[in-house]
């Protein structure tokens, strides 16, 4: 498996040439467009890695199944299910595009920006403070990595420049979806945005979700199965952006990438994956990462379809 991964890395850090790394959030144009990591959490309790693994590289939208974990623990599915709907859409994850049809929750759903920064209401907490601290003790206790913490400089980067996601936090005000203060619900988002994690920390996240709550080493139910069952199908719906059909075809199991360039990729009843190669698609999918994954999961027939 070593050798495989090593295989993999080698074989696809060249497609890297073929992406761009993010710029809209200007502190993430400053990372290395060549890295390419990979970390496998496997179903014979081992670890397989190789490349940048360790490489550190914020989670944002990695953290979006993360948010939805927790607004379903603290607020249950029911409140969920009313806030934000599960259908893919089929644009950008920061469309903004809503003018010929009503904001409401059948028309998003958790993986995208408005659906993510809606559900950072239905996460439990006195102030937005209490409430991100409350999902970075998740990320921190899903990754058996205490030492998890915001990257101040890309939170402020963000923060400094994320007007779209502003203007979605009023649209979601304005159709009456939301009712708390929008500059508080975003300082929540950008921070849960700006965790940064690595490809191991990815990989072991994604394992529980395969475990449908079961921490594979301790055997604890860390959540209940039903929440990581709902999480998982939103994954293979539309966790991939609007390259989810895509990646269902060529990949073929649920999994969540982010502008960072991670991918956190979940086998049901089999392993996780964590991958990092910052230059991305069109859509803002890893080139490298998804590639990477492609050839795993053709070598070791990890298609769930
Ligand atoms: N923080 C990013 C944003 O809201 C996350 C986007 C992403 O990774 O898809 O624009």
């Amino acid at each position: 498996m070593y050798e495989l991964l090593k295989r993999i890395v080698a074989d696809c850090a060249p497609s890297a040439s073929l992406g761009h790394v993010a710029t809209y959030i200007p502190e993430l144009a400053n990372v290395d467009p060549n890295k390419l990591g990979i970390y496998v959490s496997s179903e014979d309790g081992k670890q397989y890695f190789a490349g940048d693994h360790l490489e550190p590289f914020t989670m944002q939208s990695v953290v979006k199944p993360l948010i939805l974990l927790q607004a379903l623990m603290d607020s249950g599915e029911d409140a969920v299910r009313t806030l934000v709907g599960v259908e893919a859409t089929g644009k950008p994850f920061d469309a903004f595009n809503y003018s010929d049809q009503a904001l409401n929750s059948a028309n998003i759903n958790p993986m995208i920006n408005t659906g993510a920064i809606a559900l950072c209401t239905l996460i439990h907490g006195e102030t937005y403070e209490e409430k991100f601290s409350r999902l970075l003790a998740l990320a921190r206790k899903l990754a058996g990595n205490p030492e998890l913490n915001v990257d101040h400089a890309v939170y402020v980067s963000e923060k400094k420049t994320g007007n779209k996601n502003r203007a979605l936090g009023y649209m979601l005000t304005a159709y009456g979806m939301i009712t708390d203060p929008v500059e508080e619900i975003l300082d929540c988002y950008f921070r849960a945005c700006s965790i940064s994690v690595n490809c191991r920390d990815l990989a072991r996240i994604a394992h529980i979700f395969a475990n449908h709550g079961i921490h594979p080493e301790t055997w604890e139910q860390m959540f209940p199965a039903t929440y990581a069952k709902y999480v998982n199908a939103t994954l293979a719906t539309c966790g991939m952006y609007d390259g989810s059909g895509e990646f269902a075809l060529a990949v073929g199991f649920p999994a969540k990438s982010g502008v960072g360039g991670g991918i956190m990729g979940v086998i049901p009843h089999r392993m996780g994956i964590g991958v990092f190669a910052p230059a991305l698609d069109k859509h803002g999918n890893s080139v490298a990462g998804v590639q990477a994954l492609a050839k795993l999961s053709q070598i070791l027939d990890l298609s769930i379809y």
